[in-house]
């Protein structure tokens, strides 16, 4: 089977300069056209998964590890099918079966798992930064699957991903410049806030992030945001409502009064997203706390949910990625 025709645009330079990083390990600092490069790379695959036939060749022979040291289900699950839908050898390895439940270092897990020589490498970690110190340590492309709080790059991408098909497919313009999106639930401990946060904004779209005081990081303004307390005000008119999951496991002590409170004043409910522009749409990152951050008769809305088309462009985002990446190590032509 041959590789399909990539979705090509003179929006951004050829070959390797399209996407000129080693390593996908954050959203802050990529360029406008380095994230809409990837997001024309995932389209793709989207019309590929749709298919019966889903296994491609294109990565056959490689081999990529998942090392994921904190829990996941679908993030896991979406890397596993991208490689595999790609051809490649994927094996998966869990923190509580790895040496790390022994004591092994962050360092020392680094250069056994590059001592395997594969040829891409897929981490998830509790602590923000161990994913780039791994990086450091190995010679493959490293792809940032969570790092604690800090960034969880691929969500950010398949969000955008999300957003511009849907904006597509209602016959909208698909640009993001001027699209207001309101993010709102637990900011302060969400890698997907801050992914989402910097993709969006450097693609031109208006982000407003909504959270309890306790829930708001300091200093939020400078990622070019405006921040409310008051969700009624922050959906006004919004375009998108990108609702976050209340992350309990990293809550040292008491954030929130009571659940029943905290959907009350933050919970997305039917007539909350009144408020909102009369299409707008609704996503959430997963798992889901509902009746918490976001009612069921929202979640499942027909026409205005986005949740399970999340999870579709996930996987078509992550081939997307993992094709890219190991460009260099096929000796792709233009990106050697
Ligand atoms: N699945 C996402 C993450 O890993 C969101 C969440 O857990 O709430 O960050």
């Amino acid at each position: 089977m041959t590789s399909p025709e990539p979705t090509r645009a003179s929006r951004y330079p050829a070959g390797a300069a399209a996407f000129p990083h080693r390593h996908l390990l954050g959203i802050a600092g990529l360029a406008p056209h380095e994230i809409l490069f990837l997001l024309d790379e995932a389209e793709q695959w989207v019309e590929h998964n749709r298919q019966p036939h889903k296994r491609h060749d294109l990565l056959s022979g490689l081999t990529i590890i998942n090392a994921f040291f904190e829990n996941s289900t679908r993030t896991l699950l979406s890397f596993e099918i991208a490689g595999k839908r790609l051809g490649a050898d994927v094996v998966n390895m869990h923190a509580a079966q790895s040496s790390v439940k022994k004591g092994e270092t962050l360092i020392d897990t680094a250069l056994t798992l590059n001592a395997m020589r594969s040829d891409a490498i897929v981490i998830r970690h509790a602590s923000s930064g161990a994913v780039r110190l791994i990086a450091d340590k190995v010679d493959c492309p490293v792809l940032n699957a969570g790092d604690g709080q800090h960034e969880h790059p691929t969500q950010g991408l398949l969000d955008a991903l999300t957003i511009r098909r849907s904006l597509r497919e209602r016959g909208k313009n698909e640009e993001f410049n001027g699209l207001k999106v309101t993010i709102c639930g637990d900011v302060l401990h969400s890698r997907v806030a801050r992914s989402n946060i910097h993709c969006l904004t450097t693609l031109g779209a208006e982000v407003r992030v909504c959270a309890p005081p306790a829930l708001m990081p300091e200093g939020i303004e400078q990622l070019k945001v405006t921040p409310f307390h008051d969700f009624d005000a922050a959906l006004d008119g919004t375009d998108v409502v990108m609702m976050l999951r209340l992350q309990s496991e990293r809550m040292q002590g008491s954030f929130i009064p009571s659940p029943r409170e905290y959907r009350h004043l933050y919970g997305l409910t039917l007539d909350r997203l009144a408020k909102a522009a009369p299409d707008a749409v609704v996503m959430h990152p997963g798992p889901m706390n509902r009746g918490v951050e976001i009612d069921s008769n929202v979640a499942d809305l027909a026409g205005r949910s986005l949740i399970t088309t999340q999870v579709e462009m996930g996987v078509a985002m992550r081939m997307a990625c993992l094709d890219v990446l190991t460009r260099r190590t096929r000796n792709v032509e233009g990106w050697q």
